[in-house]
């Protein structure tokens, strides 16, 4: 499937995604848009390329694999590029599965620039919510209505945004938006929970596990804790710097991570953590562990409320 064209929003308007962390949802897209044209690639995301030319200041990015010469030695479009590709891969599969097993409401927390919602194939019943900041849904909105959203192979779930501070009252606003704590849930945490403080990670846990109905399942990208300072100086976050002007290492809460699998099972949840390098193994293809490796606190945790 292709899109249609987006024009450059301008630089002048303030869309909410031209700093901070929002920022990095534009990095994810740029990844899931070279992956998209990849022979092998592990996802195809034909929104992706949209968002990175409309955004201010990153329509030089590259969205294809022959902008990208080194290829999959780049640490940056190359390694991480393909890391990402592959947690969203591993997630889409774990939301399907979710919902094959009966559950009619997923709801993806710092959903950014995701276009699950219009990617995967979901039953005419189910309802995704995506939570985010407002701004970052402004954008979103203004890049998917130049497309004209309707052109989607697979737009068969209800779609809706849920504009929120995950680290102060979101679930007021899930629950205005429609969501009901009585029935099973998928929920997806990826690329955000390295972003919140720990509190706020902690709180969001107890948040999901008082409106997940038995059934209800969870999966989310979490860190082991704080990189060291020869991990922040790997050419991965040098070239990121340089090129995107995103400052990965400094966007991360420094202070040390929340046991949130522990606290998991400790609620009754029956948890399973994975780093990312056995989905390398199981897709065939993504990145494999490396010296003073910037990925190798990162693990992948799914869980599900019997
Ligand atoms: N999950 C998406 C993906 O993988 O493509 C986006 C990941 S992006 C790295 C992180 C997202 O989390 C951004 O869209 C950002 O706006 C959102 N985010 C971070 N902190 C947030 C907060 N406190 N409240 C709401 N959203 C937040």
């Amino acid at each position: 499937m292709s899109v249609g064209v987006t024009e450059n929003l301008g630089a002048a308007e303030n869309l909410g995604v031209t700093g901070g962390v929002e920022r990095t949802t534009l990095l994810v897209a740029a990844a899931r848009a070279i992956e998209t044209h990849r022979p092998d690639a592990l996802v195809r995301d034909h929104y992706a390329e949209h968002f990175v030319r409309a955004a201010p200041g990153t329509a030089h990015w590259p969205v294809r694999p022959h902008d990208v010469p080194d290829g999959e030695a780049d640490p940056l479009w190359g390694r991480l590029g393909r890391y990402f590709a592959l947690r969203t891969r591993a997630f889409d599969d774990q939301l399907l599965r979710a919902v094959q097993l009966g559950a009619r409401q997923v709801v993806l927390l710092g959903a950014g620039l995701d276009a699950r919602a219009f990617r995967l194939d979901w039953p005419g019943d189910c309802t995704l919510y995506e939570v985010d900041r407002p701004e970052v849904f402004a954008f979103k909105q203004r890049v998917l209505d130049g497309l004209g959203t309707r052109t989607g192979e697979h737009r068969t779930a209800r779609r809706v945004t849920v504009e929120a501070d995950l680290r102060a009252d979101w679930a007021g606003a899930l629950t205005a938006a429609g969501f009901r704590p009585e029935h099973p849930t998928a929920w997806l945490a990826d690329g955000l929970l390295l972003h919140l403080p720990g509190t706020a990670e902690r709180e969001l846990f107890a948040v999901v596990d008082r409106f997940s109905a038995r059934g209800s399942n969870l999966a989310y990208e979490a860190g082991l804790g704080p990189d060291s300072a020869v991990v922040r100086d790997r050419p991965v976050h040098t070239a990121t710097r340089e090129r995107t002007g995103i400052d990965l290492p400094a966007l991360l809460d420094a202070a040390p991570r929340p046991d949130t699998p522990a606290d998991l099972t400790a609620r009754g949840w029956s948890t399973t953590v994975h780093t990312p390098f056995e989905f390398t193994r199981h897709y065939g293809r993504g990145p494999l562990p490396e010296p003073d490796d910037a990925l190798a606190a990162n693990r992948w945790v799914f869980a599900v409320r019997p």
